[in-house]
């Protein structure tokens, strides 16, 4: 596993192409005294044909290339350690080992379409190694914090899959920000990622098909609704009151549930899109009905959208409610007026909570096929 002590030092002097944005791109090749047809074949090559080095990038003559990796410059950084894929295929999970030995996790979950065209196909994308926010049910959180993840690692997540799709003549549809990590506690990156994967000169996908989930950093969202963006945001509330809310995420204590929804009400003003809270169950902890009640009352007349989510168990003994009870507290919010939905369940036998696919590598303790890895992150 990775530290800043064993941080691999190529990434000192080489920038992989896939950080730069498509202006930045025009630069260098005017820095290069090149012509800027040059920057929109790279960029076709780099999103349309995912090439793994240079050397793939046919179209450029073999000058340029080996120009390009003078000055320092790469592509992609990430190795393939594991995939794991659903019975019915339409989940896949991957385990990615980027520089200096970090691993991460992705995730891609299909829908297939009722028309017969192509399925939707969203991809759960990991912001950092490891998260500081240690929410206790959480297999990210209890392995701690590593290390930020760069725009251009975020990008390759997506377009790791989008190759892997492509094969099967699919293609990425959708993208979250659900992965490992909090992704407004690595704010840039994940902006810079966000305006690659939206930019129609590189990977463009419409704003409006990317989610942003947060625990709750209060200015990362404030910043979010300032920018020229339209994504989707998502709270990951758990709880309707302050004191239920510490014991789930412990770093509660910089943000009230109140100031959550003011954030949220703020979010919408300024964007137009109306905010999903994300509403984590487990077992004994916050599943009651009259847990639900008090929620109901919380959200009422907000516009908001809850989305349960019957926890993953982890080894930290947090377990999923009975269907009954998740049934139960749907019933509660929905006659109160609230908006609610139960996340999907999806290739319950391989997708991991996040999280949990690394931690099982870490301690390759499991064989592949006997990992219990139950319902991925779903939107
Ligand atoms: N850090 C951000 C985004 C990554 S976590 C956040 O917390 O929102 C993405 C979602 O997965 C969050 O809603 C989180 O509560 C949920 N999650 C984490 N561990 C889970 C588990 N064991 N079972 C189900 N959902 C989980
Ligand atoms: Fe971090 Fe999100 Fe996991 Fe909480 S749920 S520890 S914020 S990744």
């Amino acid at each position: 596993m990775g530290s800043a002590a064993s941080w691999h030092p190529r990434l000192d002097f080489v920038t992989d192409l896939f950080r730069l944005l498509p202006t930045e791109m025009d630069e260098l090749m005017v820095r290069l005294g090149l012509p800027r047809y040059r920057a929109d074949q790279i960029l076709r090559a780099l999103y349309h044909e995912s090439p793994s080095s240079l050397a793939d990038i046919r179209q450029l003559p073999a000058g340029l290339r080996a120009r390009l990796e003078e000055e320092g410059y790469s592509i992609g950084s990430e190795a393939e350690v594991r995939r794991v894929m659903s019975g019915d295929g339409l989940t896949t999970k991957l385990l990615l080992e980027m520089a200096g030995g970090t691993l991460l996790e992705t995730v891609c979950m299909q829908y297939p379409s009722s028309d017969g065209g192509h399925p939707r196909s969203t991809v759960c994308v990991s912001t950092q190694a490891g998260c500081a926010m240690g929410c206790v049910f959480c297999a990210t959180g209890q392995m701690g914090f590593e290390r930020n993840l760069q725009a251009e690692e975020l990008v390759a997540q997506v377009v790791h899959l989008a190759r892997i799709l492509r094969a099967r003549n699919e293609h990425v549809t959708n993208v979250v920000f659900m992965g490992m990590g909090e992704p407004l506690a690595n704010y840039k990156e994940t902006i810079r990622a966000v305006r690659l994967l939206t930019d129609p000169r590189a990977f463009g996908l419409g704003q409006r098909s990317i989610t942003i989930s947060t625990v709750g950093v209060i200015s990362g969202i404030d910043r979010l609704a300032e920018e020229d963006l339209q994504v989707g945001l998502a709270i990951s509330l758990h709880a309707p009151n302050d004191t239920l809310r510490r014991k789930l995420v412990p770093t509660a204590n910089e943000h009230s549930v109140g100031d959550l929804l003011s954030a949220a009400r703020r979010y919408f003003k300024k964007t137009g899109r109306r905010v999903t809270f994300e509403y984590a169950m487990i077992a004994g902890m916050n599943d009651s009905p009259e847990v639900a009640a008090e929620l109901a009352r919380v959200l009422r007349g907000s516009g908001a959208h809850v989305n349960l989510i019957p926890v993953n168990p982890t080894p930290g003994g947090y377990g999923r409610p009975p269907r009954r009870a998740v049934l139960e507290f749907e019933r509660v919010l929905r006659e109160a007026g609230v908006n609610c939905t139960i996340r999907v369940e999806k290739g319950t036998e391989i997708s991991a909570a996040c999280g949990q696919l690394r931690t099982t590598e870490g301690a390759r303790s499991v064989a592949v096929d006997a990992i219990r890895l139950a319902g991925a992150p779903v939107l």
